[in-house]
This record gives structure tokens, C-alpha cells and sequence, in this order.
């Protein structure tokens, strides 16, 4: 009975997993169905086809695995690459630093550049390596689009352009876990060869998809690598999707999930999907000023827009803040991960929220940090300048749900 009952619907302002729409939760809620029969391939081809445009890729292959985004990366790597085959990759976050750990652990020869976090991949460091590599040892560079920890981007594009300028055949590697289908990522124009996501961030869906898209090159690569792989193997799916089947059973809810999620994001227009993450996040920046804390990315150009990590003075402790966030406004907040666990936390603006989700919660934010000891702003003032901004600024936003 001293357990207070929460009411209204909890905000949840995690970067992933996130809201799932009505629309999509309608499209899951089927019974399940034979994925051998004749009808199934139309299912499971469009769900390939539809992914592939979701990652903006017109000619490789996107995989659909039962698993999340670090099966994907599994899967990217797996797939590609050989037992000491040197690779670089650049840690600036939590999640760059467990795929570095992944990479290690599969036996690959690692050239991991540690970056102060807050700050993203230096592209100087990047460049020396490829310019030097004349003999072409490296055989991959893999990247973290999104940093979900610190909220800072990598340059995708540009880090391209280095592997042209020395014309290095290294296989390029990306991480869009939190930025494909909210932030602007072309597979193809960037000519990236693997770019891997889950289900559970932008396509709004429960998490369970591990989805991975594959450039011909990365294809060909497959052909010849050699670290273990089967229930990922890229070959076994190519096999099955062919005709429309996968090579074991399908999440069916799922697949139908995807289609509906899809269909909202082209509803809505892509270009329009990201004006609006831009537009929610630069809210959730200025209410951050507004309290005059400090954001964790110290660089504008390379801000993040599904994720703000947001830095906290001495004495105001991190974990304290998720906390009475939940228990008493039932508002789900990221928490500061690894050297920033206490000393940081993290407001999502990812998925399937409208400038008022968003202004609920930096209200919710301005009381806890209140309640947590923080005075160094007028209640209010965050809600304000956020409000301001979203007033002014008029991206035609749709709610899905
Ligand atoms: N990469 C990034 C950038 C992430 O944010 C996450 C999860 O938050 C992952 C990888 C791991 O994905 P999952 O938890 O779906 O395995």
C-alpha cells in the first residue's frame, strides 16, 4: 500500500528501446503463421526490400537477423573478415568500446584509437594510418555513427574520403544503431559496406532485429573470410531470401512490425523524419543552456539528434537523478554509462515522440534536478526555451500513435 501507483503513461526517454506506435503495436498483434508456405515470401521479400531502402541501399543486401544490434555487429564482422586480419576502430564511447572488445575477442588484430569522450573519431589519427598502410594490411575501418553514451557523431562521409584519397580497399564499417531512420545515413552515397542497426531504436519496433546491410564488395568479402559464422552466416540467408524465406524461423510479429514502422517513416518523408529529430534535439539543447549545464559533445558540428548527454556539477550525482526521475515522475532517463556513470545523463529524442512528449519531460527533468540539489536555473527555464524554439521553428510534425 506505501507503493504510490503510477498514473498517465511513462515517459520513456531512453534511447532505445523506444515508444512503440499504435500502428506498429496493431500490425504485430497477429497470430503466427507458416514460414514455409507459398505465401510467406511476399512477407519476407518486401521486409528485405523495405530495409534496404531504410538504409538508403540500392544495390547490396540488408540481413534480417532474430538478435539486436550487437549481433549485427557479430554478424559485419563475422562474415567478412579473417582470424588477425588488422582492423581500426575508434573508442569514444561505451558502445564503440564493447565493439572494439568484440573485435578483440574474435581474434582480429586491432588498432583501437581512444578519443577523450565527448569528443568524436580525429580524423588526422585516421588518416596518418590509411596513408602509411601502403602494403594494405588494414582490412577494415569501423566506425560509431552515433555514440549513444556521449551523444557526439562521427563525420560518416568524411572518414570515406580518406579511404579514397590514399585509395585504400579497406572494408568500411558502420555503427547506426541510434542514428539509421532518425539521422541522415546513405548507405550508398557514402558508399559505406556495412552498416548495422536493431530494431529497437528509429524503426520504433520491440527489440529483437539485428539488421545488417551488406555492399557487393562486403558480399564478395564473405566469400573468402574465414572467422566462424553459421547461425549468421551471410551465405545461408543470401541462400533462403532469394526466394523469399530465411534459413531458420522468423520473428512473423516482427517482420510485420517492420512493414508498418516503414511505412510510417515514408509517410512521414525520411528528409522529414530527420528535420524532426534535428528540431526535437536542438529543444532538449537549449532547455541543457537554459539550466546552464554543460553538454557532454564539445563540438556543435558534430552534436547528436536522438541522444543528449547532459553533464552535471559536483555534488549532483547522476544515478540519484534517473532515479527520482522514475520513481516519482515516472520518467525514464538514460543514466551516465561507464567513466560517465553519476556524472552525466541522457535525455533520448529517438523514435516516436512530438515537441510535447519532449517539453513534459525536460518539465520532469527541471524537478528532479531540483530535488536532486541542483538550484543553478529558474523552474521553468528549460521548458521555456525549448517551447520557444519549437514554436517558432514549424517542421510539420505527425503523431503516428
Ligand atoms: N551500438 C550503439 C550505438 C548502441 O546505442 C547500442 C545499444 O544501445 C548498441 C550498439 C548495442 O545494441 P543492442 O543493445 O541492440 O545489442
Amino acid at each position: 500500500a506505501d507503493v504510490p501507483v503510477p498514473h498517465g503513461r511513462n515517459f520513456l526517454m531512453v534511447p532505445g528501446p523506444t515508444n512503440v506506435p499504435q500502428r506498429v503495436q496493431n500490425a504485430m498483434h497477429r497470430n503466427s503463421e507458416d514460414h514455409r508456405s507459398l505465401d510467406f515470401p511476399k512477407l519476407g521479400k518486401t521486409a528485405l526490400e523495405e530495409m534496404k531502402r531504410v538504409f538508403m541501399c540500392t544495390r547490396g543486401h540488408a540481413f534480417i537477423f532474430p538478435g539486436t544490434g550487437t549481433l549485427g555487429w557479430e554478424a559485419a564482422l563475422s562474415n567478412t573478415l579473417s582470424p588477425g586480419d588488422r582492423v581500426v576502430t575508434v573508442r569514444f564511447g561505451q558502445f564503440s568500446h564493447l565493439w572494439a572488445d568484440m573485435m578483440q575477442r574474435l581474434g582480429l588484430d586491432v588498432i583501437a584509437l581512444d578519443v577523450e569522450w565527448g569528443e568524436g573519431p580525429q580524423r588526422d589519427i585516421i588518416e596518418r594510418l590509411i596513408r602509411e598502410d601502403t602494403g594494405h594490411r588494414i582490412q577494415a575501418l569501423c566506425v560509431v555513427h552515433n555514440e549513444t553514451t556521449t551523444g557526439v557523431t562521427s563525420d560518416i562521409p568524411g572518414l570515406r574520403a580518406i579511404l579514397d584519397r590514399y585509395r585504400h580497399p579497406a572494408l568500411y564499417m558502420v555503427d547506426g544503431v541510434s542514428s539509421i531512420g532518425a539521422m541522415p545515413f546513405k548507405f550508398d552515397e557514402w558508399r559505406v559496406d556495412l552498416a548495422i542497426t536493431g530494431s529497437q531504436k528509429a524503426l520504433m519496433l520491440p527489440a529483437g532485429l539485428g539488421l545488417v546491410c551488406a555492399s557487393p564488395k562486403a558480399l564478395e568479402h564473405s566469400k573468402r573470410a574465414k572467422l566462424p559464422r553459421v547461425y549468421m552466416s551471410f551465405d545461408d540467408h543470401l541462400k533462403s531470401n532469394a526466394d523469399g524465406f530465411f534459413p531458420y524461423t522468423p520473428s512473423i510479429p516482427l517482420l510485420y512490425g517492420l512493414l508498418e514502422a516503414v511505412k510510417m517513416l515514408e509517410e512521414e518523408g525520411m528528409e522529414n523524419v530527420w528535420a524532426r529529430h534535428f528540431k526535437l534535439a536542438e529543444g532538449v539543447r537549449r532547455a541543457v543552456a537554459a539550466w546552464n549545464l554543460k553538454l557532454c559533445c564539445r563540438d556543435r558540428a558534430r552534436l547528436s539528434d536522438t541522444v543528449t548527454t547532459v553533464m552535471l556539477p559536483p555534488g549532483v550525482d547522476g544515478v540519484e537523478v534517473v532515479k527520482v526521475a522514475y520513481q516519482k515522475y515516472n520518467l525514464s532517463l538514460g543514466a551516465g554509462l561507464m567513466s560517465l556513470r553519476g556524472k552525466a545523463f541522457r535525455i533520448s529524442s529517438l523514435g516516436d515522440l512530438n515537441e510535447l512528449t519532449i517539453l513534459g519531460a525536460l518539465a520532469g527533468v527541471e524537478m528532479t534536478l531540483r530535488d536532486c540539489g541542483y538550484r543553478g536555473f529558474q523552474l521553468g527555464a528549460g521548458v521555456a526555451a525549448a517551447a520557444d524554439y519549437y514554436q517558432a521553428h514549424a517542421v510539420q510534425t505527425r503523431g503516428f500513435s
